[in-house]
Order: structure tokens, then sequence, then C-alpha cells
């Protein structure tokens, strides 16, 4: 199999930070023209400027993925400047932590939305680019340990993270006769701003230390006590977005240092 994307179009949400970014840089290095796409604008359009001077081809765009006319204009503005899109990777998310009865149904609202209308909504726009004339496509949706484990605190997000499962999982089936492929790519903890901000928030909750957070909550389950590295997801999404048939598709693939077998 030839891993390369010379001539595809990937958006990638939530890429001015993180994974995201990881990511956009290393669809971009193999020859795909990104479309950066995140909340924080500056941060996006750095993003695309690391990737135009490094020689690619990228545009950033200030994007709120809950908000349908922001989100339906942004895939317009890619097709016009890029061309049809031929990947996304939706990994735009937040975390709000909070055990159940403390949780105000504002934050459980605000999490739904980004993780789940957001994939929803992005997805449907992309696949304005991929159905007509059966071009087909590949639909990357980040996921987590938590589309297929509980912990404390993570009610939303772990609802959310699940959700994902069953929309990669009906995508796969309807996409499948215009040549869509989808997938949920599931990491394991992985440190970007995203899990640093919650290291203090969970010590206070749950009354341990900062360093038992990590040792004994985020890590405990994985097979070497080891974050997973940013690359490692990035190298995951690039893998599946250059396979070449729907042989593979529908999946959910945890990347975790071993943390979450399924
Ligand atoms: P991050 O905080 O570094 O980056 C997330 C980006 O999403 C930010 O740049 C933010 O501005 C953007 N964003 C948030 N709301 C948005 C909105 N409404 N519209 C557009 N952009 C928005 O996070 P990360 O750790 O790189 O996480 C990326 C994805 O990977 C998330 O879906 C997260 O749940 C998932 N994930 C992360 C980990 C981890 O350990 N870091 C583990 C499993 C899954």
């Amino acid at each position: 199999m030839q891993l390369s994307l010379k001539g595809k179009v990937a958006v990638i949400t939530g890429a001015g930070s993180g994974i995201g970014r990881c990511t956009a840089l290393t669809l971009s290095a193999l020859g795909a023209s990104v479309a950066v796409v995140d909340l924080n604008g500056p941060a996006a359009e750095k993003v695309a400027q690391e990737i135009v001077l490094a020689g690619g081809k990228a545009v950033g765009l200030l994007v709120d993925i809950t908000n349908e006319q922001q989100v339906d204009q942004a895939f317009e503005h890619v097709v016009r400047e890029l061309g049809p899109v031929d990947i996304l990777v939706s990994n735009a998310g937040i975390q709000i932590i909070n055990s159940i009865e403390d949780f105000a149904f504002a934050d459980w609202k605000k999490m739904l939305a980004v993780h789940l209308d957001g994939a929803f909504l992005t997805t449907k726009a992309a696949l304005r680019s991929m159905y007509p004339n059966d071009r087909g496509g590949t639909v990357i949706y980040l996921g987590s340990v938590h589309s297929h484990e509980a912990s404390k605190l993570k009610s939303a997000y772990v609802t959310a993270k699940h959700g994902l499962l069953g929309l990669s999982r009906t995508l796969a089936k309807e996409g499948a006769e215009h040549n869509v492929r989808s997938h949920v790519v599931c990491p394991g903890y992985v440190a970007t701003p995203l899990v640093q901000k919650q290291i203090p928030q969970q010590a206070k909750e749950l009354g341990i230390s900062e360093e038992e957070v990590v040792a004994k909550i985020m890590l405990a389950g994985t097979v070497d006590g080891q974050f997973t590295d940013q690359q490692d997801i990035a190298d995951m999404i690039a893998f599946l977005a250059c396979f070449p048939s729907a042989a593979l598709t529908g999946q959910s693939l945890i990347v975790s240092h071993g943390m979450a077998m399924h």
C-alpha cells in the first residue's frame, strides 16, 4: 500500500492545537492540501502558515463547528480554494469534568454540541463533495478510549465519544455505495492542552495529588505507563486516509499503549 495523499483535500477540525495540528502537518507532508479549521482563528492561521512555509498548500479558517451556517460556508470556501473534500478529520473537542449530580445542563449541552453536533454538521458538509458521482472519501472521527470505557466525572465526554461510534458506523453503511469510508480513532491519554488542563482539576475533585492522577488514573491501564504521542494518532489517521478499499471501514481503532483492549 502506498502512503500518499497527493492531490487529495483534507479538512481537519480543531487543527489549531494538539492532535489536530499534528494531523494537519502529517497529511500535508503526504501531499494533501489541508483546511485547518478551528474556533481559534489565529491558531488556525498559524498552522496553515507553518504548512505553507514547509512547501504545502493550506488555508486557515475560523469556524465554530456547532454553527451550521459557519460550517457550510467554510466548506464552500474550501471547495473553491482547494477543491472537493476527500478527507474529513472530525477532531475538535473540549473537556468539561464534573460528577453527574453537579454537571450543569448548559455544560452537558455544550459538550454534546461540540463533539456530536460538530461531527454531524461537518460530515454532512463533507458528503456534498464525496457523494456526487460517487467520488468517495474518508471520514475519521476522533473518539477516545472513552468511546469504549467510562471514567468518573466524564459523563458528557463518555456519552459523546460513545455516540461517535454510532455516527461512524451508520456512515460506513450509508456511504458505502458512494465509496465513502468511515472510522473512529480512539486515543488513550495524549499530553495535549486538553489533558494537561484536567490534571489539576481531577486532583482537586478526587482529593489526590497531580502525580497520582497521572499514574493511577490516566496511565494505569496502559501496558507501559506511557502517554500516547500526538504523532502516533496522526500516523493512524494518515494510514486510514491512505487505505485504498472498503475492506477497512466502520471500525474503531484504539491507539493507547494497550489501555482498553477491545
Ligand atoms: P486540544 O485542546 O489541544 O485541541 C482541540 C482544538 O479544538 C482547539 O484548538 C480548540 O480551539 C478546538 N475547538 C474547540 N471547540 C471548537 C469548536 N466549537 N469549533 C471549532 N474548533 C473547536 O485537544 P486535543 O487533545 O488535541 O484533542 C483533539 C481531539 O482528540 C478531541 O476530540 C479529544 O476529545 C480527542 N482525544 C484527545 C485525547 C487526549 O488525551 N488529548 C484522548 C482521546 C481523545
